[in-house]
C-alpha cells in the first residue's frame, strides 16, 4: 500500500526538530530507521501530515564511552550497537541482543531510539535495558530529562516519553552487574522478534550474588524485571539449584500475552525455560 501524502521535514538540530513537533502537533510524526513506522504509514493505520526525519542530527549518532557510562546515541542503528568494542566490553548483552535483531537489512536501517519509542511488547531493547539500568535521554523545548528506565514503558506501544519529546541517548552505566550479562531470546521464525527475550546482569562478589537484573520481552504487554527471581538469586551462589530456584515461578502475577504465536501457558513455560538459559550462561 501507498501512504497517505505529507510533508516530508528534515531538520539537522534537535532545537528545529522540536520546534518543527511544537508546531505541527498531532499532525506529525518522528521518523528515524523508519522500520517500524514506514509499514505503519503503507497500512495507514496512521496518517501524519507530517514527518520530521531526525536522521540526519549528528548529536543524536554515535556510541560514547565515558568514565561512568556508555552514551548511545538514539539514532544508532542496532548494527552499530551489535559491533561497538565499548559495549562487547562493559554491557555484553547490549552488544548481543543488537546482534539478534532480525535481519541485516533491519540491523542496518532499525535504530535503538526508534524501538524503545515505538515500545512494541516483542522488541529486543525493553528487557535489555530493564536489565541493564539504563536511562532515557528526553530533550524538550526546555532542555533535557533523564528517565529511568524502570519508569519508561507504560503499556503496550505506550512510554512516559511526552508529545513534544525527542528521545536522544540512551545511557548504560558502566556497573559490574552489565560486564556479567547475557540476553537470549525465541525468535519468531519469520521476523525475530522475541517472542520470549530474556536478559540477566549479575555481580557478585566471593561468589555471592550482590545484585541480580532479570528482564523480559516479549511476554506481557509491559516489559518487566521479575522481582521474585532477582530477590531468590541475591545472596545465593549462582549454580544448578539457585536457579532452579529462582525460576521455578517465572512471571508469575504478570498479565502474559497470548496470540497466534503462542498461548498464554506456553509463553509463560517458555519465559521460565530462557530465564533458566541465560542465567546457565552466566554461571
Ligand atoms: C522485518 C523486520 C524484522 C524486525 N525484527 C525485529 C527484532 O527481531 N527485534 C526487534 O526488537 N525489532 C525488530 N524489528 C523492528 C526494528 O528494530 C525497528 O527498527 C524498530 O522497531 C524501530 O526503529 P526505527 O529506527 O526503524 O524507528 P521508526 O520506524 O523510524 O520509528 C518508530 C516509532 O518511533 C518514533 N521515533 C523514532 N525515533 C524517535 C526518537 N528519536 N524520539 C522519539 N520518537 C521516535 C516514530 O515516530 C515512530 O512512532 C523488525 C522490523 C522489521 C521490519
Amino acid at each position: 500500500m501507498v501512504p497517505s501524502k505529507f510533508a516530508y521535514h528534515k531538520p539537522s538540530t534537535v532545537k528545529e526538530a522540536i520546534a518543527l513537533l511544537a508546531t505541527h502537533g498531532d499532525d506529525s510524526k518522528i521518523l528515524s530507521g523508519g522500520h517500524s513506522l514506514v509499514p505503519v504509514l503503507k497500512l495507514r493505520l496512521n496518517d501524519p501530515e507530517h514527518i520530521i526525519d531526525v536522521s540526519g542530527i549528528d548529536s543524536m549518532g554515535g556510541i560514547r564511552d565515558n568514565e561512568k557510562s556508555i552514551t548511545i546515541g538514539a539514532n544508532s542503528t542496532h548494527g552499530e550497537i551489535a559491533n561497538n568494542a565499548a559495549l562487547k566490553e562493559h554491557a555484553p548483552m547490549v552488544a548481543l541482543a543488537a546482534s539478534m535483531i532480525g535481519d541485516i537489512q533491519v540491523r542496518n536501517f532499525g535504530t535503538i531510539g526508534g524501538s524503545i519509542a515505538h515500545a512494541d511488547p516483542a522488541a529486543d531493547w525493553p528487557a535489555v535495558l530493564l536489565a541493564a539500568d539504563a536511562n532515557v535521554v528526553l530533550s524538550h523545548a526546555g532542555g533535557q530529562r533523564e528517565v529511568d528506565i524502570d519508569q519508561f514503558f507504560k503499556g503496550l506501544f505506550m512510554t512516559a516519553m511526552g508529545e513534544e519529546e525527542i528521545i536522544t541517548a540512551i545511557r548504560i552505566p558502566k556497573t559490574a552487574f552489565n560486564k556479567n550479562s547475557t540476553y537470549v531470546k525465541f525468535p519468531q521464525p519469520a521476523s525475530r522478534f522475541a517472542l520470549v527475550g530474556c536478559a540477566a546482569a549479575i555481580s557478585n562478589s566471593d561468589g555471592y550474588i550482590t545484585e541480580a537484573r532479570v528482564a523480559f520481552s516479549g511476554v506481557s504487554a509491559t516489559p518487566f524485571r521479575d522481582s521474585n527471581v532477582e530477590k531468590s538469586l541475591k545472596g545465593s551462589v549462582l549454580n544448578e539449584g539457585s536457579i532452579a530456584t529462582a525460576t521455578a515461578s517465572v512471571a508469575d502475577g504478570v498479565s502474559i500475552m497470548s496470540d497466534h504465536f503462542a498461548a498464554e501457558k506456553y509463553r509463560k513455560h517458555m519465559a521460565g525455560v530462557y530465564a533458566r538459559k541465560a542465567l546457565s550462561a552466566l554461571a
